[in-house]
């Protein structure tokens, strides 16, 4: 048994290139191979468990191996599988279109379809600019983001992404964009304390707005969360104030829900906690339950009908993905959010996040820990050096890889982001599994985290 593992992973070593991943670091370590999963817990070949903490890439809402999202998807493909979407449209795409036309925030009415997040945000991106162009406003074709913001790994995504540590080789391909601060409380520039102050780090938006509207297509948000760059949790406030200021100009609110959709900030999406909607929606991720890559950016009335006229007046929007709105995914969308809906995950969630905060509460004490940052099933950790000035550890440490590894031991997976530890747990986590998860944590943390985070102070 364990030989053929071996093989397997050899050849794993030979020829797969894994996303995010140095691959010299697997030199002499491989790729932890999963052979099962099942609700929450992924098996690997050697016999070990792993609670799936990170929901795999913030996609299982529902966690794995749900049979009823199977069945759909089977039966789907008894049917058919995928019908080019140009000229021919079918059953999923249009029901799953009307479902999240009716549970995305009021005024967006109509559903580009497309394969991943980073397309999505494309297609937002592109959406924008002609949305500008088709109205004699060729000039509005630049974007405002904040820094730590992420928004995918293609070219458009990362032109307006705030996270340049992972882009630096490409930084002369990525188009000129307007960055505004990060509303990063725990490192404020603007040394105020988180609660107490007058959104001062929304000033350089009024300036570059005042200065630059002419120019401006959109801006660009993830509503709530800065999930990739830290799991940065901030105010809502902040955002409702955000975005009164932007509507007061011609500049379009895209609100990039690819990460916190679906249930994960305690609604189904984080817009429902904000005073206005945006103009532009995306959302991926948690949208199959991570069974299939889909995609959707959804829009306003006003911006569709701003690419509805005559062919030849050459309004039309011509972008698509050969899987645009491929038939499993849709049906594995349409019954992935039935199921929130039918087992009230979203409704039943403060009960468990309850429990969950009476952990969260005793770690604040925890040496190195210097911000706990929590909101609905996200859970984060920022580690520091010392307390007390917040001073980062050295990269070249490499702290977060030591502790990614080590975190497997323990039946938990803690992939970090930069020095941040988060969970990204999914909402059919039961209370006896919090539970076990964050007793888990305590202890790791007491022990392994003090032990790697002394050895390398
Ligand atoms: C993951 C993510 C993306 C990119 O999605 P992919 O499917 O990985 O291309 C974009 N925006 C946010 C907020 C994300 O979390």
């Amino acid at each position: 048994m364990n030989n053929k593992v071996t093989e397997l992973l050899e050849l794993d070593r030979k020829y797969v290139w894994h996303p995010f991943t140095q691959m010299r670091d697997y030199e002499d370590r491989y790729h932890v191979p999963i052979i099962r999963a099942e609700g929450m817990k992924l098996y690997d070949a050697y016999g070990n468990y792993y609670y799936d903490t990170i929901s795999s890439w913030w996609c299982k809402v529902l966690g794995h191996n749900v049979k009823d999202i199977q069945n759909a998807m089977i039966e789907q493909m008894r049917n058919y599988e995928h019908i080019m979407f140009a000229g021919f449209t079918h059953e999923p795409a249009i029901k799953l279109a009307q479902k999240l036309i009716e549970i995305t925030p009021r005024g967006l009415e109509h559903v580009f379809y497309s394969d991943n997040g980073s397309t999505s945000v494309e297609v937002a991106l592109k959406i924008a600019v002609q949305y500008w162009a088709n109205k004699g406003r060729k000039d509005k074709d630049r974007f405002v983001f904040l820094e730590n913001g992420y928004h995918g790994d293609t070219l458009g995504a990362m032109s307006v992404s705030g996270t340049s540590q992972f882009f630096e080789p490409y930084n002369s391909l990525l188009f000129d964009s307007f960055m505004i601060p990060s509303p990063y409380c725990y490192r404020c520039k603007y040394d105020k304390a988180e609660g107490d102050c007058n959104y001062e780090c929304l000033a350089p938006l009024r300036d570059i707005l005042e200065t630059n509207h002419d120019k401006i297509a959109a801006i660009i948000i993830e509503p709530l969360v800065q999930a990739a760059g830290g799991m940065i949790v901030y105010p809502v406030e902040y955002l409702d104030t955000l975005m009164k200021i932007v509507k007061q100009y011609d500049v379009l609110i895209i609100f990039d829900e690819i990460a916190t959709g679906f249930g994960r900030t305690g609604k189904l999406f984080a817009s429902e906690y904000l005073d206005e909607s945006p103009d532009i929606l995306c959302v991926s991720k948690a949208l199959t339950n991570g069974t299939l890559p889909l995609a959707a950016t959804i829009v306003t009335d006003e911006i569709y009908y701003a690419f509805y006229d005559d062919y030849l007046k050459g309004k039309t929007f011509f972008h698509g993905h050969t899987f645009t709105a491929n038939a499993i995914a849709c049906s594995a969308a349409i019954k992935t959010i039935e199921l929130i809906e039918k087992r009230r995950l979203v409704e039943k969630l403060p009960q468990k996040l309850r429990v969950m905060n009476e952990y969260i509460e005793q770690y604040k004490d925890f040496e190195f820990v210097g911000d706990i940052r929590n909101i609905g099933t996200i859970v984060a950790f920022e580690l520091v050096k010392n307390k007390k000035t917040k001073e980062r550890f050295k990269k070249t440490k490499r702290i977060s890889w030591q502790i990614s590894l080590s975190s497997l031991n323990y039946h938990i997976i803690l992939r970090p982001l930069g020095d941040v530890l988060y969970f990204n747990l999914p909402l059919c986590i039961e209370i006896s599994e919090i539970k076990e998860i964050f007793s888990i944590f305590e202890k790791y943390a007491s022990k392994e985290i003090r032990n790697i985070c002394n050895g390398n102070c």
